[in-house]
């Protein structure tokens, strides 16, 4: 059975709250991969034991991990282990070797360093191998604990952050975008648990999860224990704006940015999330004037964040690219903020918009359209479990 030891990113800082962020994230790799048959917390790190091979780069939290040899900690079990490792990883041209100790409980009667002497001894004693302690072609890392010791020779790089949950639950005005795409990875990096919102222009919900949003939720699922996504129309929004005045025309994207953050504000107070989040980017387009996102921001009481207000789009693109998500973000997709504006005002003016949502209802137009949503939920258990909700199921996650 494949085992693995892990070892968190800033989860170590936490202090007090330190078993509760351990706890977070055993659940998440045990929902993010069903393999998964044991996770034990040791000092400082995770034993994993899978039924089958398992790639932990999905896990929010996690600093790097490794494949491990576990056995007894006594010293002639030890150095069996680490003969066992070395011959595995000289089919290619290995010459030089280094064993790295780290005693994280003190069981040997020696120190480190002697151990590492020893083991080396025993190596060379077997195979015609040189030590070389500042670039070796081989590590054979050996982490030594009270009960077990690990024996490894190569780490994997983790995603870092904080485990998913761990912060609480944010609601993302999704786009289906590669902007909000991206922001809502960034989030979850943070450890925030995440719910999304989308407004589409498509029949119904369940078309524009379909045609785009659905493809991309289930990409960003792969960093994700799972994921809630409300769907709500925005078609009564453009029926009660169809016959705005010519002056008032050029305010209406902002105030429809501000109806969806209104929506995505009820949503969180009604599933327990206490901040919004966006892909917005400072001055990236006319609607992202910093103007225009102090009006959406006025609209609300409270927090949305934008965790790309600084990225410029290249950089943006990479990191979707990298992701794997951006070639789902850039399909073509019937977009409502294009349907709204060819050219938006780039200045909010407070006077207009007051006059448009008085004009159009807000209250009603809000009620109505919170009133007709559809909302999935997303778990990554393999096989996918997707399942449409009825308001029964949203209390429950409201209560977690
Ligand atoms: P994205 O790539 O995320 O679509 P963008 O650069 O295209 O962003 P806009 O389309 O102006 O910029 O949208 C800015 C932000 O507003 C989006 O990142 C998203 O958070 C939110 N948003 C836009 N359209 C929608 C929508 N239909 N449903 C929910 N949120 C939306
Ligand atoms: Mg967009």
């Amino acid at each position: 059975m494949p085992t693995y030891v892990v070892h968190y990113a800033e989860i170590g800082l936490k202090g007090r709250n330190r078993s509760d962020f351990e706890l977070c994230l055993a659940e998440n790799i045990r929902t993010q991969h069903p393999a998964v048959q044991k996770v034990r917390r040791l000092r400082g790190r995770m034993v994993v034991e899978a039924e089958a091979g398992i790639d932990l780069r999905g896990v929010f939290g996690i600093a790097w991990w490794a494949e491990v040899d576990q056995v007894p900690s006594d010293l002639g079990a030890i150095r069996e282990a680490v003969l066992r490792a070395v011959p595995q990883a000289t089919t290619d041209g290995v010459r030089t070797f280094a064993i790295r100790v780290v005693q994280g409980d003190r069981v040997l009667a020696m120190t480190s360093q002697e151990v590492e002497t020893e083991l080396g001894a025993a190596v060379q004693a077997e195979i015609p191998l040189e030590v070389d302690l500042s670039a070796p072609d081989l590590t054979i890392f050996v982490e030594i604990l009270r009960r077990n010791t690990f024996i490894y020779t190569e780490k994997f790089g983790g995603p870092r952050g904080l485990p998913v949950g761990a912060s609480g639950k944010m609601m993302g005005l999704f786009s289906a975008g590669i902007d909000s795409a991206v922001a809502t990875y960034l989030m979850a990096k943070r450890g925030a648990r995440i719910e999304l919102v989308h407004f589409y222009a498509l029949p119904n919900g369940k078309i524009a999860h379909e045609r785009k949003v659905g493809g991309l939720a289930r990409r960003l699922l792969a960093y994700l224990p799972q994921l809630t996504i409300h769907y709500l129309p925005y078609h009564a929004f453009q029926l009660a704006t169809a016959d705005l005045p010519v002056q008032l025309r050029r305010q209406e994207l902002v105030v429809f940015r501000r109806f969806m953050a209104r929506a995505a504000a009820r949503l969180a107070v009604e599933h327990g999330a206490l901040g919004l989040f966006s892909g917005d980017n400072l001055g990236q387009v006319a609607s992202q004037t910093l103007e225009n996102l102090a009006a959406v921001d006025a609209a609300i009481q409270m927090p949305l964040f934008r965790p790309l207000i600084s990225y410029d789009k290249q950089e943006i693109i990479d990191l979707g690219e990298q992701l794997g998500i951006f070639e789902i973000a850039k399909r073509p997709y019937k977009d409502c903020c294009s349907i709204i504006a060819r050219h938006p005002a780039t200045v909010a003016k407070p006077d207009r918009i007051e006059a448009i949502e008085s004009m159009i209802g807000l209250e009603e137009l809000l009620a109505s359209v919170l009133a007709e949503r559809e909302s999935v939920r997303l778990e990554s258990a393999a096989p996918l479990v997707e399942r449409w909700l009825d308001p029964e199921d949203l209390r429950e996650t409201a209560v977690h």
